[in-house]
């Protein structure tokens, strides 16, 4: 399935139902250590074109972030900068709290994404409150929510006064969940992808050799392309300059219906990171 959206190239964008452009690839920087590592790959990530950085008060490494976007010669507006509050701080009066000191530990004095991490029991309904008051006051320009199965959004849709513009989910080809997706899509919520290659383990399994050899493209880049033609934002992460410029390179090629089908149906529900329904943290 291919969405109406045209996909043109790394500073192209998908509107989210606020009118916010979001830049449908970014870098992750989930496990890229907040020293001269974090700084380099958002340098490098920034200098290849890319214009969307995901990090979150739970990676540790804010400062290094907001550092390589000061040491990078592009401007603040042009750059899509998503965190997160984190589990313990979840609450509405911690939330704020949180928000504050992810701000100053960025160097930042807004951001464009800020997220619910996970869905803690008790509490996502106040934190979500406080990310109202957030967008509200126009510290952040759009806000959403991660790791939300559709029972966890249907609580929000009940009595919230801003749909969530985004939901950060597990993404890769053995774990799909077209429901969801449609949902979310049916909803307006703008659906992102965390972990779209396993964090590495995708890319070692025989799946999608032979549409990389078919579109001459490595699996990276294929599944990267699959994401963006489904209408899903994707964030890579990588701290090497090498592989955040390939895997940039996907707007020059397409995926027919047929590759996206045949990627789809690799679907198996194997989790790389936590259930939603089941974490402890
Ligand atoms: P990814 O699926 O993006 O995989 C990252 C791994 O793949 C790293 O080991 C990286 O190594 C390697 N890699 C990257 N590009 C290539 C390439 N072209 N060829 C070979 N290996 C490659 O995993 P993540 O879990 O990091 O997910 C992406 C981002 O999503 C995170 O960084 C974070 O920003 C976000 N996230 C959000 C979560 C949430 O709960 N909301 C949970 C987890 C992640 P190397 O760096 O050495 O290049």
């Amino acid at each position: 399935m291919s969405t109406n959206r045209t996909i043109t190239d790394l500073k192209g964008t998908f509107n989210l139902h606020n009118g916010v452009a979001m830049p449908y690839l970014g870098l992750g920087t989930y496990q890229s250590d907040n020293d001269q590592q974090v700084v380099d790959a958002v340098k490098s990530a920034l200098e290849i074109g890319y214009r969307h950085i995901d990090t979150a008060s739970a990676y540790k490494n804010e400062e290094g972030v907001g550092k390589g976007i000061k040491e990078s010669n592009v401007s603040r507006e042009e750059i899509f900068i998503t965190s997160k509050v984190w589990n313990a701080d979840q609450g509405y009066e911690a939330t704020l709290k949180a928000f504050d000191e992810s701000l100053n530990r960025l160097g930042l004095d807004y951001l464009d994404l800020y997220l619910v991490h996970w869905p803690v029991p008790e509490k996502y309904a106040e934190t979500w409150k406080a990310l109202e008051h957030l967008y509200s006051e126009k510290k952040i320009r759009a806000i959403g929510v991660s790791n939300f199965l559709k029972h966890h959004l249907e609580e929000i849709l009940k009595d919230c006064e801003v749909v969530p513009m985004v939901n950060q989910m597990e993404f890769h080809p053995h774990l799909v969940q077209q429901d969801l997706l449609d949902f979310c899509k049916e909803n307006t919520i703008q659906y992102e992808s965390w972990s779209p290659f396993m964090q590495g383990k995708v890319l070692e399994l025989d799946l999608c050799n032979d549409l990389a050899k078919k579109h001459k493209k490595s699996v990276a880049q294929i599944i990267l392309r699959w994401n963006l033609q489904k209408g899903v934002v994707a964030i890579p992460k990588s701290v090497h300059a090498k592989r955040i410029k390939s895997n940039a390179d996907i707007f020059d090629f397409e995926l027919s219906k047929e590759d996206i089908a045949f990627l789809d149906g690799l679907e198996n529900g194997q989790r790389t990171g936590p259930d939603p329904d089941n974490f402890n943290f």
